[in-house]
Parts: C-alpha cells; sequence; structure tokens
C-alpha cells in the first residue's frame, strides 16, 4: 500500500475498534488504518478478513499509522475511558496538524470531552467526542451514533459517519447534538435509561420466578408475547432469548446456572453523578446502578438472607397469579415511560445548563435502530417532541394518557412485592417518583421549617412574596 492512502485511521483494536473498522470498510467502503498498542491484533484483523483485506492497513507504529492517511486526517480512538485515552491522544497529537480530526469514539466521562477539546483547541486539530451504541454486533454493521463537537466538523464527518451507522426506514442513525461534550452526554445518559430499563425487566422476570413461580423458559415465552405490544424492544426480545437458552452442559436454562452479579461500569455511574450534579430526579437509573453495586455483595446477601429471609410474608400475592401477567405486563410499561422521562429530564436540563440545544426528539430519532435500548416506544417520545414544547415527557398528552391508564397496574404490582418480600428497586424508585411529581403540595414545607429552626435557612411563604425567618420556640 502506497503511503496516504486510508481515508481515516481507527487507534484501538478491541471488541468495538476491530469492528467499526470493519464496518467503515464494509458498509462505507472506506480504506482505514488499523493501529492498536498490541501491533500483531491489527494484522490479526487484517488476515481473519480477506474479503476486505484491501482496505484495511494495519499498522506497526504511530507513525506508520499516520502515514497511511490522506489529509487532512481523521483519526478515531476505540479504548478504554480515562487514561488510555488521554495516552492515545498525547501519542497521536504531535502527529497531526491544523484541520485534522481526532475522534474519542468510547465511552467518555463528558467532563473529560470538554477538557480534552479545549486543551486541543488552540492547535488548530478539532477534537470530536462521540458516542457509539450497539455492541459488537452494532459497531460491526451499523451503530447509533451521537456526535459532538463543532458543528462545522460534522459536516466533514457526516459522508463517514452516515454510511456506517444504523438506520431506520432508511433514516441514518447518527446526528450532531452540541458542542464539545454533547455527544458523549447523551451517549451516558443512553446507558443510564439502558440500566434502569434491563433492571424493571430483571425485577419482573424475579416476581415471575420468585412470585409466581415459573420457570425460565415460561418466563422467555411471556416476554416474547410482550414483544409483540407496547414493551417491543431489542432488550426484552433479548430477555426473551436468553430466558430460553439452554446450558449445553447441565441441559438446565443457562440463565439458572449465571452467577446473580453484575458489575457496573462508568456510564452507569456518570448517568447519576450528573442527575444529581443537575439537581434533576433520575430514581430510576440510581436504582439500577445502586442494584448493580448490591449485586456484588453476593456472600454478604447471602448472610443477610439468613438473618432477615423469615420476614418474607405474603408470597402468596403473586404464586400461580397467572391472570396477573397484564398487569405485570402493564406495570413494566409504565415504569419504563418514567424511567425513559426521568432519562430525558435530565438531558433537557443539560441541554439548558450548558447552552447545547440538544434536539431531544432528534435523539430518539437516532436511537429508533442501532443502540441497546432501540424500540418502538422511541418513535412515541420523537413524536411527542415534535407535537410541542415538552415540560417533561410525563406530560406530554400521549404519555400522560398511558401513565394514567397503567399507573394502578404499577401501584399494585409494587405493592404486592413489597408484601411478598420480592426486591423491585426501579420498579419502586419509579412509582415514588410519579407520585412525588404528580402532587402539587409536597412536603418539603416542614423541610423548610426544619431548616429555617436550626440554621436560619429562610422560608418563602404561599400566602405572599417574600423571603421569610420565623423566630422558633428554643429546642
Ligand atoms: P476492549 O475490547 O477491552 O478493547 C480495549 C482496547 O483498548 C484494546 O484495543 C486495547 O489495546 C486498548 N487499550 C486499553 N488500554 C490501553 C492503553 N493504556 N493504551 C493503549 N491502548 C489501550 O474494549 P471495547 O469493548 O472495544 O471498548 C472500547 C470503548 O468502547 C470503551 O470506551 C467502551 O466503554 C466503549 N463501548 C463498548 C461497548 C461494548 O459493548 N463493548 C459498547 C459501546 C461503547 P490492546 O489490544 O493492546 O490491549
Amino acid at each position: 500500500m502506497s503511503e496516504q492512502q486510508a481515508d481515516l485511521g481507527v487507534l484501538g483494536m478491541g471488541t468495538m475498534g476491530a469492528n467499526l473498522a470493519l464496518n467503515f470498510a464494509d458498509n462505507g467502503g472506506f480504506t482505514v488504518a488499523l493501529g492498536n498498542r498490541t501491533v500483531e491484533k491489527a494484522y490479526g484483523i487484517r488476515d481473519s478478513n480477506p474479503a476486505l483485506a484491501e482496505r484495511l492497513v494495519p499498522a506497526d507504529s504511530i507513525e506508520h499509522f499516520i502515514s497511511t492517511l490522506k489529509s487532512p486526517r481523521v483519526v478515531v480512538i476505540m479504548v478504554n475511558a480515562g487514561k488510555p485515552v488521554d495516552e492515545q491522544i498525547d501519542l497521536v497529537l504531535p502527529h497531526l496538524a491544523p484541520g485534522d480530526i481526532l475522534i474519542d469514539a468510547g465511552n467518555a466521562d463528558f467532563n473529560d470531552t470538554v477538557r480534552r477539546e479545549r486543551a486541543i483547541k488552540d492547535t488548530g486539530i478539532h477534537f470530536v467526542g462521540m458516542g457509539v451504541s450497539g455492541g459488537e454486533e452494532g459497531a460491526r454493521h451499523g451503530p447509533s451514533i451521537m456526535v459532538g463537537g463543532d458543528q462545522a466538523v460534522w459536516q466533514r464527518l457526516k459522508p463517514l459517519l452516515e454510511p456506517i451507522s444504523a438506520k431506520f426506514d432508511a433514516s441514518p442513525c447518527v446526528d450532531w447534538l452540541g458542542t464539545d461534550g454533547a455527544g458523549h452526554f447523551v451517549k451516558t445518559i443512553h446507558n443510564g435509561i439502558e440500566y434502569a430499563d434491563m433492571q424493571m425487566i430483571a425485577e419482573i422476570y424475579g416476581v415471575l420466578r420468585d412470585g409466581i413461580g415459573l420457570s425460565a423458559g415460561e418466563i422467555g415465552d411471556i416476554f416474547s408475547d410482550w414483544n409483540t405490544r407496547g414493551l417491543q424492544s431489542y432488550l426484552v426480545e433479548i430477555t426473551a432469548v436468553t430466558l430460553r437458552e439452554k446450558d449445553p452442559e447441565t441441559g438446565k436454562p443457562l440463565v439458572d446456572v449465571i452467577v446473580d452479579e453484575a458489575g457496573q461500569k462508568g456510564t452507569g455511574r456518570w448517568s447519576v453523578i450528573e442527575a444529581q450534579k443537575l439537581g434533576v430526579g433520575a430514581t430510576t437509573l440510581e436504582a439500577a446502578v445502586s442494584a448493580r453495586g448490591i449485586s456484588s455483595r453476593r456472600a454478604e446477601r447471602a448472610e443477610a438472607e439468613k438473618l432477615f429471609g423469615d420476614i418474607e410474608t405474603a408470597r402468596a400475592e403473586f404464586h400461580g397469579d397467572h391472570d396477573g401477567l397484564a398487569e405485570l405486563e402493564a406495570a413494566l410499561e409504565t415504569a419504563k415511560i418514567i424511567a425513559y422521562a426521568q432519562g430525558y429530564a435530565v438531558m433537557a436540563e443539560a441541554s439548558r445548563e450548558f447552552g447545547w440545544n440538544l434536539p431531544l426528539g432528534g435523539i430518539a430519532r437516532i436511537w429508533r435502530a442501532g443502540c441497546i435500548i432501540r424500540s418502538r416506544f422511541l418513535d412515541d417520545i420523537t413524536q411527542a417532541y415534535e407535537a410541542g414544547e415538552v415540560v417533561n415527557l410525563l406530560q406530554s398528552p400521549h404519555f400522560a394518557s398511558r401513565v394514567r391508564e397503567g399507573q394502578a397496574s404499577l401501584r399494585r404490582v409494587v405493592a404486592k412485592a413489597a408484601l411478598a418480600g420480592l426486591p423491585i428497586p426501579a420498579l419502586s424508585a419509579a412509582l415514588a417518583y410519579f407520585d412525588d411529581y404528580r402532587h402539587a403540595r409536597g412536603t418539603t414545607n416542614l423541610t423548610q421549617a426544619q431548616r429555617d429552626l436550626f440554621g436560619a435557612h429562610t422560608f418563602r411563604r404561599l400566602d405572599r412574596e417574600g423571603v421569610f425567618h420565623h423566630k422558633w420556640p428554643q429546642v
């Protein structure tokens, strides 16, 4: 291969980087330079894809990698978040020139993206934080792509990214969402919502397994049925697939032999931290992240079961209640709407706070295919934003009517699960948030009174304008 022939380069040949590079070569028809810390992997990717080998250019060193790129250069970094990204930037930056584009396509804390963009700005090299969702399959055949950075740079990237993105009704699932960290922020909230969605599905699975007493296969059939209606989504579809899968070694349902411990990586935690910083309640996302934390304390949970297991009172609430399936379906759908409304509320507030003007309806549009939370439901979100100003998705006419219809089911499922001692942290968080949110007269008047008593924090009155302090009795 002669020098300067590659249309772009991908640095990082892990699961995502390698598949994204193959996607650029295959669906984009681009020639792609392949760079990796462990150089052999880059050659391995080319050698194991003979049909695309002509368009894959493995590099031995950063100098070699750069020398294969057409100018102005486009370099996509796809390594683990944090220090590895800074290291790759330090490695590649001295070889780039003004006008070149450096993209971080991994997951990133958007605060890092803002910092990196600022640090690079004066060099004339463009830094782009870009969220990519869809896992291995998405990266290879069409992910959902959330682009941040300068809008002018997006115009240059569009012809590279549209061909490799997922398509929904022929519309590419990629867009520019706002300046600096907007793309990575939206990807973070996408993952927070994904955590909540998965957790609520798992909680309903728990009710079906431990409450009603169904087998994994039976539960798989139920999710498969639910996937034909309002809950239709990739996550519900894969839930059915995983529940029906048998362990080749034991013949048991595979889920029954999988340890109930899940890790939580950057994005879930970041989504909750950012929600708190912005002062937006994202309680279902928080419940999902916390549930993974609790899941990882397996030995401790076993001890707690010995201590408190006998508190369970009314498993009979559910047992054999096959007629309750419609109620569970409605409860899950309602809680899901509340979780997405929370994620959207965080994005709306971030948009105001950081001056991004996020296209909230457009975000749902690019999530309709390629990404992990893809679903029919996202179309309804796009439509809600297209129909007019949305204060909160829960107040948009379509979702308000669905929640009005489904809330009684969510209420009954949460109440029955609580009586039966079944863990439903995200479902109950959804209901608690909903009840809090729909009360014009809440209870923080008492909190304000307490704060004024012990700290002279002052309060406002319902019947008069102004800020007041009361001389409370001495305690
Ligand atoms: P991975 O399979 O573990 O690959 C990690 C890559 O990063 C490898 O190429 C590795 O190089 C490189 N790397 C790690 N530390 C490095 C360092 N200090 N210096 C240089 N290179 C380093 O990870 P992945 O799943 O592809 O994830 C990459 C990014 O995509 C992450 O930000 C991840 O959060 C994000 N992401 C992942 C998914 C997913 O489903 N996997 C989905 C969306 C986004 P070596 O080969 O030399 O070790």
